[in-house]
């Protein structure tokens, strides 16, 4: 059920349960919009046949009463997730053969509670990117105005959201994928704690900071994606065994008496004018309504874009060294030798951005440098931490804008790495302190682009951030 060009599960609930339509006809709806928005690219593989066949097992579910919580939710899947007999593309020329053998857990979680799989998303290539303009598979395009990016590097799964091409859908977060590319097609897009969501068939990035979290049209949708797909698992030991609550019941609430943190060091230059009084009127809203807000300090701030950037290129080229052509995905035809099949693998396999961060993360790493950037780098993380746990000592959440712009041009940014590692600002600190964010929309530039408004919260508490966020939704 698509209302306003926006597709929240509540309204095809009410259908479905009411008899007014079926999961069938609904996934029906979703594949034809897969078909007319084609030219957005944001699927790489759909499920037609496949998703009907769940849909029509579902139907029966419900009419016997025995259907899962998230019966009836259309969901997309980013292609660096494994879905068993399914191709995994992470977007890279690398793997474009490469089909999964297993089920990520997030995913099979979804279809054990009756989600319906519709297909797979387009992304920058290894998640590696902040506009989806790195794919091998082409860029994806933002809805909102097709000549604008829309984000990265979750793109496929933000868009196949805000076009209606699914309800939900699962991106991954390693150091802003799924917070920045919300924020620039006015979706919400939460990346909870690590450890929060297992990463067991997740296509590695960089280890310490992956994350899979939900993009949706409303924070209830959010809630009820993480409800799921979160809590422990044997199959990845870094997620945590702490128990889930029930996130639904953080939200229709008011926020009297929260303490709202403001970061002085959120605010300086680089920000655009409209995400600033956007974040105001948040901060008005807020106040207005009984909420404290409080002046904090994050003060190692300003070293957050380069510690990621060191941790996470040093991480990658270790994860990234197992494309050699010899065991998985791509190998370069006729080659001589081991030396000239690893060499011709890798260069015709990966794409300009993922060489050039193998090669940032191998410098970084090596035995010469190790010290000065790699050790360096993870000591900053910990004082970023730190400041965090600083914060939280005092407020109960941290407001902050999602992005500094608001969506760029396509091409804009293209050929200038830094300025494209610059728009992640704000939303690396929260992978590197591993604590939960979400994003929300919240208004529009003067050209009806969206802007979103952060919320970071203290590890595993998914429910704050979903509570503020639930109450600044418009
Ligand atoms: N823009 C960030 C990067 O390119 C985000 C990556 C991600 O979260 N997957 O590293």
């Amino acid at each position: 059920m698509i209302v306003n060009g926006k597709s929240t599960f509540d309204a095809t609930r009410k259908a479905v349960e009411t008899g007014a339509s079926t999961v069938e006809r609904v996934t029906g709806e979703f594949l034809e919009g897969i078909e007319k928005r084609k030219r957005l690219n944001a699927f790489l593989s759909v499920f037609h046949e496949k998703a009907l066949a769940q849909a029509r097992v579902i139907d029966k579910k419900i009419a016997e009463g025995r259907a899962g919580m998230l019966a009836g939710m259309v969901v997309a899947i980013k292609d660096n997730l494994c879905i068993k007999d399914e191709v995994v593309t992470c977007g890279s020329k690398m793997l474009q053969n490469f089909v999964s053998l297993y089920d990520a857990t997030a995913v099979r979680r979804l279809r054990d509670d009756d989600a319906v799989i519709i297909g797979k998303t387009n992304l920058d290539e290894f998640a590696m990117g902040s506009s989806t303009e790195n794919s091998a598979y082409g860029p994806v395009l933002n809805p909102v105005n097709e000549t604008k990016v829309p984000g990265g590097s979750s793109g496929g799964s933000c868009v196949a959201v805000a076009a209606a091409m699914s309800h939900t859908a699962l991106g991954t977060d390693t150091g802003g994928s799924i917070r920045q590319p919300a924020s620039f097609c006015g979706i919400v897009g939460l990346k909870p704690t690590y450890g929060r969501v297992s990463r067991y068939g997740l296509v590695a990035l960089a280890s310490s900071f992956d994350q899979i979290g939900p993009f949706a049209n409303s924070v209830a949708d959010a809630a009820r994606v993480l409800q799921v797909i979160a809590g422990h698992d044997e199959m990845d030991s870094t997620s945590v065994d702490v128990p889930v609550p029930d996130y639904l019941s953080f939200l229709n609430k008011d926020v009297k008496g929260l303490k709202i943190g403001l970061p002085r060091e959120a605010f300086g230059e680089g920000l655009h004018d409209v995400v600033r009084s956007a974040i105001e009127k948040a901060v008005d809203k807020l106040r207005e309504c009984g909420a404290e807000i409080v002046e904090i300090g994050l003060p190692h701030s300003e070293y957050t874009i380069s510690t990621y950037y060191i941790l996470m290129t040093a991480e990658a080229s270790s994860n990234l060294a197992r494309y050699d052509g010899a065991r998985y995905g791509y190998r370069s035809p006729g080659v001589k030798d081991l030396t000239e099949m690893y060499v011709k693998s890798r260069s015709e396999g990966f794409g300009e951005e993922v060489k050039r961060r193998i090669m940032l993360g191998t410098y970084v790493l090596s035995a010469g440098y190790y010290d000065a950037y790699y050790r360096k780098a993870q000591r900053v993380r910990r004082l970023i931490q730190n400041d965090f746990l600083n914060a939280f000592k005092t407020v109960d959440c941290i407001l902050m804008p999602t992005a500094p712009t608001t969506a760029f041009n396509v091409g804009e940014k293209a050929n200038d790495p830094l300025a494209m590692y610059l728009s992640d600002v704000y939303t690396v600190s929260a992978n590197l302190a591993g604590i939960p964010a979400i994003s929300v929309p919240f208004g529009t530039d003067n050209k009806g682009l969206p802007i979103g408004v952060q919320l970071l919260g203290k590890q595993f508490d998914e429910g704050t951030i979903l509570r503020v966020g639930d109450f600044l939704e418009e």
